[in-house]
Parts: C-alpha cells; sequence; structure tokens
C-alpha cells in the first residue's frame, strides 16, 4: 500500500534559462516531507544556500505535529486537558490560519490532524475509515474548539479528538520565511520552490519575470501545461495528485473535505494561487481545491489574488 503513495516531489518546475547570468547555485533538501530547493543569484554560494536550509529546517521543526519538541506537538497532546503557551511567532501563524478559517467559510481547516492519521496518509497502510469514525472525528474538527488568548499567548484545543496540523499553510509560511531571510542578507534573485510552494524574489537577471511551471497532475514528476509569470511572488499550487493511496480501486488523496472529513470532491484537478504572501497562497490553494470552481472563483476575488485553476475535464480558468 505505502508504494502507492505518490509524492510529488517536483510539482512545479521553475524555467530557470540557461542563457541566465551569473551563473545561479541550486541547493536540495528533503523537509517538509517534501523535495525543497533553493536557487540563488548572483551572491549565492553552497555555504550560504545551507545556511538558508539550517533556518529554514528550524521553522519547518517548529510547526511539525509530529517533532515531539515542537509546540505544535505539546498543544495536541494538551488537547481537551489545558492551554499551552506558544511563542510569539507561532501564536501569530495559529492565529492567521484561524483567521483563514472563518474567512474561508470553513473549507481550511487546520483541525483536522486526527482525520488525516486516521485515514493514515503518511503511514505504511493507509485505509479508508469507518463512517462512524469520520462523523466522530468531522464534529471534533469545528474550528470553535480552538481557542486563543491573544493575551497569555495560549492555545488550546477544547475537545480532545480535535488536533492540529498545519500541513496546508506551513510550506507556504516556510517559503516566505525563507524569501524574507534571502532579502535580509542582500539576495536579489532567487527562486524558492518547497514542494510545489513557489516564491519567486526579484526578476530573472536579464529584468524579465520568473517563468514557474505548473504541474500536469497527469505526469509524474516535472511535465507542465502551463505557465505563469511572476517576480516578487508565490506561486503555489494543490492537487489531489500529490499525495494519494489506492483502495479496492478507488483513489484517494489527502485533501479533506472539512464537511465530511472525506477527499475533496470537487471539479478541479489543481488550483495554484498567485500572491505576494507565501501562507496565504499556500492556505488559498487548499481551499480553493475543495471549494470547486464556481466557489473558489469568489474566493480568490474576496482575498484579491489571482489564480489558475485545472479543472477535471482539462479546462484552464485563469482569475
Ligand atoms: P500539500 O501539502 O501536498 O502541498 P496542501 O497545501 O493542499 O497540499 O495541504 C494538504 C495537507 O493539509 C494535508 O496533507 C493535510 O495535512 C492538511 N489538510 C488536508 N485538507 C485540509 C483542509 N481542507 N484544510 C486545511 N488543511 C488540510
Ligand atoms: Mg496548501
Amino acid at each position: 500500500m505505502k508504494d502507492c503513495i505518490k509524492i510529488s516531489c517536483l510539482a512545479l518546475m521553475v524555467l530557470l534559462l540557461a542563457s541566465c547570468s551569473p551563473d545561479p547555485v541550486t541547493g536540495y533538501e528533503f523537509m517538509m516531507d517534501t523535495q525543497c530547493s533553493i536557487t540563488v543569484y548572483e551572491r549565492g554560494d553552497e555555504a550560504f544556500i545551507d545556511g538558508t536550509f539550517q533556518f529554514v529546517r528550524q521553522l519547518a521543526s517548529r510547526l511539525d505535529r509530529y517533532d515531539e519538541s515542537s509546540e505544535i506537538f505539546r498543544i495536541n497532546a494538551m488537547a481537551g486537558r489545558e492551554p499551552v503557551k506558544v511563542t510569539g511567532q507561532v501564536f501569530e501563524l495559529i492565529s492567521r490560519a484561524r483567521d483563514l478559517c472563518e474567512d474561508t467559510d470553513g473549507l481550511f481547516n487546520i483541525l483536522m490532524g486526527n482525520i488525516s492519521d486516521l485515514w493514515g496518509f503518511t503511514s505504511a497502510e493507509p485505509h479508508v475509515p469507518s463512517d462512524e469514525e469520520l462523523a466522530e472525528l468531522t464534529a471534533a474538527a469545528d474550528i470553535s474548539n480552538l481557542v486563543l488568548n491573544e493575551e497569555d499567548q495560549t492555545v488550546y484545543i477544547a475537545d480532545e479528538k480535535a488536533s492540529l496540523d498545519l500541513g496546508a499553510i506551513a510550506k507556504g509560511y516556510a517559503s516566505q520565511a525563507a524569501a524574507d531571510y534571502l532579502r535580509s542578507q542582500g539576495v536579489e534573485k532567487a527562486v524558492i520552490n518547497f514542494g510545489g510552494n513557489v516564491y519567486c524574489i526579484g526578476t530573472r537577471p536579464d529584468s524579465s519575470p520568473w517563468r514557474v511551471g505548473i504541474q500536469n497532475p497527469d505526469t509524474e514528476y516535472g511535465g507542465y501545461f502551463t505557465t505563469v509569470e511572476v517576480s516578487d511572488c508565490a506561486v503555489v499550487t494543490s492537487g489531489g495528485y500529490q499525495r494519494y493511496f489506492i483502495q479496492d480501486g478507488v483513489r484517494y488523496h489527502h485533501i479533506l473535505d472539512p464537511a465530511t472529513g472525506r477527499p475533496a470532491d470537487s471539479d478541479l484537478a489543481s488550483v495554484s494561487i498567485i500572491c505576494e504572501d507565501g501562507a496565504l497562497a499556500d492556505a488559498l490553494s487548499t481551499a480553493c481545491f475543495v471549494a470547486g470552481a464556481d466557489k473558489a472563483e469568489e474566493l480568490c476575488r474576496k482575498f484579491g489574488v489571482s489564480a489558475l485553476f485545472l479543472t477535471q475535464s482539462g479546462e484552464v480558468i485563469r482569475i
């Protein structure tokens, strides 16, 4: 069964044209359960890229609910018991994510950790849960069970059957943090790609925009069906092809509809969000994928972001 899980490491391909000069330096690491790359122009050297990855690795482990030293792990361990005091950065991210749950009418929901675990998407034996199990955990994942106290900087999950999962915003947030870090180090041209969470800094060396390829959900790795041109911008793609398992001939992917706890079954095959905020792009790409084309368009207009949808029938919609 494990072999059936596909992780599209290179969900998006950034087209780095050979004519660019001076030579870019690229580093790769497997982090946040995905293939990550950072390409820096002009001032990049391997030690500098390593330092950037170290910065990202630390941030990622703080947001990892499986890392026993993380604040997220502690919040989950204390669910139904007591509030947990967290650092300002983590409080801000959780608070922002909670607001996004509300602003997407619950399509984005960070309390579904236990539901993902029940499906076992990252386990050796993923399987379809029973209706009863799903109903129980879906009710517990109601976002009103996430209690934030700004004054005390505490986070409390009021129902022990719910658990925090920042998986749909963490990579985008980390790509933004990496971009901010690189800029603070004087980098003016770079491309970050954390498993389909792309952030482009500046322009290409010839001052033209970066071209980001959007993966074709039907091809395994690297094939793309179109490109978007951006500078100083995030391009984040979510799709049901990125992680899934097959049981009895049916494919079950990892993006869940919070209303049912089951894989979202909309008319969209993939959603790419294009905006200056990596965390927002990540959260919205997930929410829009769940929403389906009509509601997703409404959400994109509400948040003032550009987007590219690929429908199940192969139509490309640009917002
Ligand atoms: P990926 O992590 O493959 O880039 P997403 O950004 O869409 O894809 O995030 C999917 C991950 O977020 C899932 O693996 C799960 O941990 C969590 N998740 C699944 N469905 C939702 C949802 N509706 N809202 C928020 N988080 C979700
Ligand atoms: Mg996402």
